[in-house]
């Protein structure tokens, strides 16, 4: 038997931390965070890979849903790994799971164990900013999707006026917008083409200070600066940014303290000349709960929206993905999947992500139009029957004995507020609303939704008989 090899390597934590972020992109925030993101690794012996897994019910979840796909990427960057073993045990303290910087255990780990500091700079998704090599060196901002780049973005109808201006924005050495303001659906492009901008400009002059962050990330830091009563030095990093990327600003509507901090942050960099782009899910005059001085300053720059896709662009984007993952996809079933699935571009890419693994784990069976049917069959069922936030409270509430009045009541007490939390949680799941969105449901702000989604997710990992009950609930709302 080989000795055993300790994983404290670094090429095989790094290509850990490049496939966890491969898989964040495939899966989705959500499902990273609460599947993947708890996932840290073991050892590594006669060419099996051990990674630890928290709790019995994760493991099998992780091995139903996502074993196949771990071990074929990992197998392709390192033929050494032949086997992947997921085994039921709290993270190792040798191998501390790097995207799980902000545990309890990891930050007593911190302390104790000499881990180079770089790691935890840039919070959560620390592994990908060091695949970005000192792009985002500021702690502030979030890493940025290598796959999202100007070159990968398709153009359609739909898209080319906010493509054209976010293009110019990256382009132009001299302001020409301030804000860009890019607004749509979700799933149609924002984050990409921001990301974009900044790849473009980064590339073009590596020393401009370039942040891009989500609106939900700076309220947390900012919240967490007003905690800890350091908001000078909140304010201070927000002083050399020369670009300035706030994703999602929807998220801070009925946020009074962050918009008025978001405000003067705002405004003194564009008095200084920086530049800001900004993306929501509505026009700047048609978001909710945002103050209305904030508003008329959103809108002030260049606003630019993205229509929902059309037939012609979602099969464009099928074939620029399928030629990125360098496979041949029949027109046939690319024309079904653009005339299927017409919501959003994460979804349709999801799709033709899934009847490609199929096609691959099958030994390379051919895609054809009756396997892309066969595959998706489950998914275009449930594309028929969407699931609302109304049906996710019934269900909730008759699972454990409350009603729905009670759900959205002010009561307190924990057998009606954990559900309660578990119906919000299963909200920002199963459903594209936004956090303010379901907070209204229940009478409640958004910041009770978000922290009741950490909650549960941390009751999943503690807790497998609630992660059962959790998940039944799940499929049947899908059902
Ligand atoms: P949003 O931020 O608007 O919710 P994203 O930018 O996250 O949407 O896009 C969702 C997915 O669709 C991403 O994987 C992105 O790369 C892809 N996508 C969106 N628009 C295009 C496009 N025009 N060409 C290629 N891919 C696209
Ligand atoms: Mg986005």
């Amino acid at each position: 038997m080989a000795e055993e090899a300790i994983v404290n390597d670094g090429s095989v934590q790094d290509q850990w931390g490049q496939i966890c972020s491969q898989l964040k992109n495939e899966v989705g925030d959500t499902a990273f965070e609460s599947w993947l993101k708890p996932l840290s690794l073991g050892s590594f012996t006669d060419g099996v890979m051990n990674i630890c897994v928290p709790t019995r019910f994760m493991r099998n979840w992780v091995i139903t849903h996502y074993s196949d796909r771990i071990h074929k990427i990992w197998e392709k960057k390192n033929p050494a790994i032949k086997n992947i073993n997921f085994i039921v045990q709290a993270a190792r303290d040798e191998a501390p799971s790097l995207y799980n910087p902000t545990s309890r255990s990891l930050l007593k780990r911190i302390t104790s164990t000499p881990i180079p500091q770089n790691i935890y700079q840039s919070g959560v998704n620390s592994v990908v900013a060091n695949c970005n090599s000192g792009l985002m060196s500021d702690s502030l901002s979030v890493p940025l999707n290598p796959q999202y780049t100007f070159d990968n973005f398709v153009v359609g109808k739909t898209n080319e006026f906010a493509y054209a201006a976010a293009r110019k924005v990256a382009e132009s050495r001299n302001i020409s917008f301030n804000p860009l303001f890019l607004y749509s659906g979700v799933g149609l492009g924002k984050t990409h083409l921001m990301h974009a901008i900044a790849w473009h400009i980064k590339q073009q002059d590596p020393s401009r200070n370039i942040v891009y962050l989500s609106a939900e990330k700076f309220m947390y830091k900012f919240v967490r600066a007003l905690r800890y009563k350091d908001t000078a030095a909140f304010k201070e990093q927000f002083r050399s940014v020369d670009v300035l990327m706030v994703d999602d600003v929807q998220f801070m509507g009925g946020k009074d303290s962050t918009q008025e901090e978001f405000f003067y942050t705002f405004n003194s960099l564009i008095e200084e000349g920086r530049q800001i782009i900004i993306s929501a899910d509505k026009s700047p005059a048609d978001l909710e709960g945002i103050e209305s001085r904030l508003k008329s300053r959103l809108g002030c720059g260049l606003v630019a929206d993205i229509h929902p896709t059309d037939f012609d662009l979602r099969v464009g984007i099928l074939n620029n993905k399928a030629k990125q993952l360098g496979v041949e996809l029949p027109y046939k079933v690319a024309e079904f999947l653009a005339q299927k699935i017409s919501s959003n571009i994460r979804e349709l890419e999801g799709a033709l992500r899934r009847v490609i693994a199929h096609a691959q784990l099958l030994s390379d069976k051919e895609i054809t139009l009756d396997m892309t049917q066969d595959v998706l069959k489950d998914m275009l069922r449930s594309f028929d029957k969407r699931t609302t936030i109304d049906e996710i409270q019934k269900k909730v509430a008759e699972r454990f004995n409350i009603s729905v009045k009670e759900m959205q009541s002010s009561r307190r007490a924990r057998t009606v507020a954990r559900p309660r939390q578990i119906a919000m949680y299963l909200a920002k799941q199963l459903t594209s609303r936004s956090l303010p969105e379901i907070g209204r449901k229940f009478d409640r702000d958004h910041t009770t939704v978000m922290h009741a989604v950490r909650k549960v997710e941390e009751l999943i990992i503690e807790d497998s008989s609630l992660a059962e009950c959790i998940d039944s609930l799940r499929r049947s709302l899908e059902a």
